[in-house]
């Protein structure tokens, strides 16, 4: 943690310490706005409508959302790179508007696009940061950085000659030279191969088992079901969801079997009627089930039990694909 953090987190200053009740969260966001005044005669745009975030330390936190959603205004508000039109946030325990440096020196982000000056090298990059930062000589971390992210053998080569995965890890290591306990990654896999995402995917993972709190937007559910302990879906400006994944997935714990009888169906068996089991038409009979709490050899049983002919049978999953289209609309 940088000078910054912790002698402001010792010392206090404003009436909420960083070490309170509050400090147990690593970001505090509460009826955050946002309205960009649209230049050049265009119309005015309410990106963020009012919404609360609360991020634990120490978590891997997914934003979720659709393009446009309102996830890049809220992370970049939060690391004072757009201001808020109304609503409170504290970084790290910092309000963002009484203790602006305090906490920016809190969080470390990584934009979605890659652009530097490919005639420096890796190592003149970290030191050029962390002199942007105003961290001291001393207290620089450049090799540590390097040999983290996997960049040593790359350190005084021209940024020019790294592969995209390299120019990637470096941006996260611009983004930690001054050790802030919260790094934000925006769009971190957005058109990146697979194999790369799981080296960063990995990147990130030991971050976090080194004590960073992380967040990330995606778009990919994929990505925020693999890394994420919570996850937050924001559409329009509004958040929509925001729970543990082992929660969102629960919810989704559902499978649907479409059984087709050989022979019509009159009534149902009781032994069917317990499981759940509807007649649809004379197509045939839907079972809804959890796959946490049944399986699906143990339902095939009982419909053979009950004396019904199966002529044909499919099933359907749900996924966070559904619940995210089901929260955010097919647009
Ligand atoms: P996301 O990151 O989820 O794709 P953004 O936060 O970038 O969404 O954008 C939210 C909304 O705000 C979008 O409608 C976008 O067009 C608009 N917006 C973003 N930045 C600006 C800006 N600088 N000026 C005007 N409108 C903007
Ligand atoms: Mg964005």
């Amino acid at each position: 943690m940088t000078d910054d953090c912790e002698k402001s987190n010792a010392d206090g200053g404003s009436d909420k310490k960083a070490g309170d009740v509050t400090s147990a969260l690593a970001i505090d966001v509460v009826g955050l706005k946002k309205t960009y005044q649209g230049g050049g005669g265009a119309p005015a745009k309410e990106a963020l409508k009012g919404i609360d975030l609360k991020i634990r330390r120490g978590s891997i936190f997914g934003l979720l959302g659709p393009n446009g959603a309102g996830k890049s205004t809220t992370i970049n508000i939060l690391a004072g790179l757009v201001k808020k039109s109304a609503g409170r946030a504290e970084v790290w325990g910092f309000d963002i508007d009484e203790n602006p440096r305090n906490a920016k020196a809190c969080i470390g982000i990584v934009p979605q696009e890659i652009y530097f000056d490919a005639y420096f090298t890796p190592r003149e990059m970290l030191e050029q940061q962390a002199g942007y930062y105003g961290v001291a000589r001393k207290d620089r971390r450049t090799d540590e950085l390097l040999e983290l992210l996997h960049l040593s053998d790359k350190a005084d080569a021209y940024a020019r000659s790294l592969s995209g995965g390299m120019k990637r890890r470096l941006l996260v290591g611009k983004a930690m030279v001054h050790n802030p306990p919260i790094l934000v990654l925006d769009e971190p896999t957005a058109g990146v191969d697979i194999q790369l995402r799981q080296q960063l995917w990995n990147n990130v993972r030991k971050l976090n088992e080194q004590g960073v709190t992380i967040i990330l937007t995606t778009h990919y559910l994929e990505e925020a079901e693999e890394l994420c302990d919570e996850i937050a879906i924001i559409n329009h400006g509004e958040v929509v969801a925001c729970d543990s994944t082992s929660n969102l997935l629960q919810q989704m714990d559902e499978k649907i079997i479409r059984i087709r009888p050989m022979e019509p169906i009159g009534e149902l068996p009781a032994t069917l009627q317990t499981l759940g089991a509807e007649i649809n038409d004379e197509l045939g009979v839907t079972i809804r089930y959890r796959p946490s709490e049944r399986e699906l050899g143990h339902i095939l049983q009982q419909v053979s039990q009950s004396g019904i002919g199966i002529a044909d049978l499919s099933t359907e999953e749900s996924d966070l694909e559904d619940i995210f289209l089901q929260l955010t609309g097919n647009e």
